[in-house]
């Protein structure tokens, strides 16, 4: 179990007239719905400071960093803008781990994306890129919880949190440990695998922080199917985040933002949202209408049909059939079919079968990577 209690130590800053705040799991605070995921921040130190303190003044009080993001510049670019106010809010840090990570290793990692940040603490430092496969490198003697527990007992470390890709049933075996106070997965209304792992972080008092909310820039296109599946006439990306803060188990919607104006809309979408209690129930059902257009039968990203002997990557093209057809997201699908690099693409295709064969939900996959493939010279 994670130490609780001494994180629920200092009010978090929160500006009631523009922000909503949730509970954040079990740690005793209240997370602005908006986080700020500080990956995409550009290279205008002035702008970042300034960013960054017009996040904090709108009520955002949770800031996602790691050494690893943009080239090793990710901290570096927050750090001015938190100057003199990063006690008032929670910056988390983040490592990775393998079999040979020592506590030591960690342990110094810590330390040096404190001094980056300018701070005395994380009240979260987070084990990134984790899977359940994991869990040995996390508990071995001498590993990395031995190093998370020990900064725990010297205060530099207040809870721990972990995120990653692996598959839902394995994030909800990482969750009932009991050993993280929080999980940060991606999750948005194209995405939605892992809402029986939120549901269970919500009955365990785990904090969900979900990333992407906006499917990383897919939701930014128009989509009269998704505004009348979600019974609201807005830009999608205001819809998206909705969504993802319509579920009651989401702590907080992670946004990567990079201008004053994305921030402004996006604290401007959050602050105005008070979801009924129905409000979550009605939004998946539009969905799920909406992915009915698609049949009886649809990927589900088994990729049982991999690898394709053209190297194609089948489950992205279907993917993009699914946005294109169900979600009315056509220029996007396009526009994303453009960007195969050419010795993955559809184009490649020799008709050979095989993925057919192997496709368990028996779908026409040579007409549909094909069909998607043509979309980008509409
Ligand atoms: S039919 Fe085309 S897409 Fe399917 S396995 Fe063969 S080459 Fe790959
Ligand atoms: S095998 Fe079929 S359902 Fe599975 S990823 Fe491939 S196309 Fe999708």
């Amino acid at each position: 179990m994670g130490i609780v209690q001494s994180c629920h130590d200092q009010p978090l800053h929160r500006n009631d007239q523009r922000m909503k705040y949730r509970a954040y799991g079990r740690t005793g605070w209240e997370i602005s719905a908006l986080s700020f995921g500080c990956m995409r921040l550009g290279d205008d130190a002035q702008y970042n400071e300034k960013l960054i303190g017009t996040a904090i003044d709108a009520g955002v009080n949770y800031f996602e960093t790691t050494r690893y993001y943009i080239n090793g510049q990710c901290q570096h670019r927050t750090a001015p803008g938190l100057r003199g106010r990063a006690d008032t809010v929670i910056v988390s840090g983040k490592d990775g781990i393998g079999p040979d990570k020592t506590a030591h290793q960690f342990r110094k990692e810590i330390e040096r994306q404190l001094d980056i940040l300018g701070l005395s603490h994380f009240k979260f430092f987070q084990v990134g890129w984790f899977r359940w496969e994991m869990m040995p490198h996390l508990l071995k003697p001498g590993g990395v919880l031995d190093a998370l527990r020990q900064a725990q007992a010297e205060g530099l470390v207040k809870c721990i949190g972990f995120t990653g890709h692996d598959t839902p049933e394995n994030f909800v075996k990482c969750i009932e440990t009991g050993l993280f106070d929080s999980i940060t997965i991606p999750y948005n209304l194209l995405a939605r695998q892992y809402e029986p792992t939120i549901a269970r972080a919500g009955e365990l008092g785990v904090g969900v922080v979900a990333m992407c909310p906006v499917a990383g820039g897919v939701l930014a296109c128009e989509s009269d199917a998704l505004k009348e599946a979600l019974g609201m006439d807005m830009p999608t990306a205001a819809m998206a985040l909705r969504f993802v803060l319509a579920n009651p188990h989401v702590s907080t919607a992670c946004s990567g933002m990079n201008t004053l104006e994305q921030l402004e809309q996006n604290v401007a979408t959050v602050g105005q949202f008070a979801p009924d209690e129905n409000a979550f129930a009605e939004m998946c059902e539009g969905l799920d209408r909406l992915r009915t257009a698609l049949g009886e039968r649809f990927c589900t990203a088994c990729r049982y049909c991999m690898p394709c002997p053209q190297n194609i990557d089948i489950p992205h093209y279907m993917n993009l059939y699914r946005e294109w057809q169900a979600f009315g997201l056509a220029d996007s699908a396009a526009a994303r079919a453009a960007q195969v690099p050419p010795e993955k693409s559809a184009a490649n295709c020799r008709d050979c079968g095989v993925c057919e064969e192997k496709c368990p939900n028996q779908l026409e996959v040579r007409r549909i990577i094909r069909s998607v493939h043509e979309l980008q010279r509409r």
